[in-house]
């Protein structure tokens, strides 16, 4: 009796092992790279710090790329009325003010506004500040559903993957990240069409990618996309606990209509036309 009471435990113990694996495996950490890697490509970069820094490339288009510690795109787009559009934000607050105030010594005193293409920290890491700058931040109301139902979730996540004591400064960073929804919120399906002084700028929704909700941004004058997360700069796709494997293939193949010479990827050193089916080939081989 005692005998079979054991062997039942160990069966139940092996499942539990055998069940966390997997659970372990379908969420893996995007490789943990704590002292930034060099930029591959040829852009003079301005470093702001360490972990913060930009890269000129267009006539007044930043990439913006902070590695907390994964680098991760923003992008920078002086429009044709002056104003600074910022599509999406460093993981920080303290990082997205000093990008604030590079903006304003580069430019300076200008209209700014925001846009969150997604739930996610990478997105959306710094709306407390731009909140508190007054700073219009542009998302959509699937954002706004994703960040309530799935924002603690999501921190939970990049919390476990930050336990290393060597990762205590960017562990104490993303739990004290405030999660500030954006305050001038659209319908995903319908998307936004934003218009300065003639030039005027795109954001989208393809369907669900590597999270529900995210969106691209279309600059046609710029003949610039922002892909964001949903497009792959790297050789692996990264974070996919919130993905949809299955619609994501179908929901980058939409953006070919467009017409752009630069993709901005969400993580990654590429920012050509050919990461739409470098993102392809990963999602379906
Ligand atoms: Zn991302």
């Amino acid at each position: 009796m005692r005998r079979s009471v054991w062997v039942v435990w160990v069966a139940v113990v092996l499942l539990g092992m055998l069940l966390a694996g997997s659970l372990a495996a379908q969420a893996a950490a995007p490789t943990l790279a704590a002292t930034p890697t060099p930029s591959a490509s040829p852009q003079p970069r301005i470093e702001l710090d360490d972990e913060l820094w930009l890269r000129p490339v267009a006539d007044g288009v930043f990439i913006v790329t902070h590695a907390f510690p994964w680098a991760a795109n923003s992008l920078i787009v002086e429009m044709a009325d002056d104003t600074i559009v910022l599509v999406d934000t460093p993981y920080t607050a303290e990082a997205t003010a000093q990008v604030i105030a590079w903006i304003t010594a580069e430019f300076g005193k200008r209209e700014i506004v925001a846009i969150n293409t997604g739930f996610h920290v990478d997105n959306l890491g710094g709306n407390a500040y731009l909140a508190e700058q007054g700073i219009p931040i542009y998302g959509s109301d699937l954002t706004v559903q994703m960040l309530d139902e799935r924002g603690e979730q999501s921190r939970a996540l990049t919390l476990e993957w930050l336990q290393a004591p060597a990762d205590k400064r960017y562990y104490d960073g993303h739990r004290d990240v405030l999660f500030i929804a954006p305050t001038e919120v659209f319908a995903a399906e319908d998307g936004l069409e934003l218009d300065f002084g003639g030039e005027r700028l795109q954001v989208y929704y393809p369907g669900p990618t590597h999270a529900p909700d995210n969106m691209v941004v279309f600059f046609p004058e710029h003949r610039l996309m922002f892909g964001g997360c949903m497009i792959i700069g790297g050789d692996k796709l990264g974070n996919t606990a919130d993905a949809d494997l299955e619609a994501w293939p179908d929901s980058v193949r939409k953006l070919a209509r467009f017409e752009f010479d630069i993709l901005v990827p969400g993580h990654g050193d590429r920012f050509d036309p050919e990461l739409l089916d470098h993102t392809l080939d990963l999602l379906t081989s």
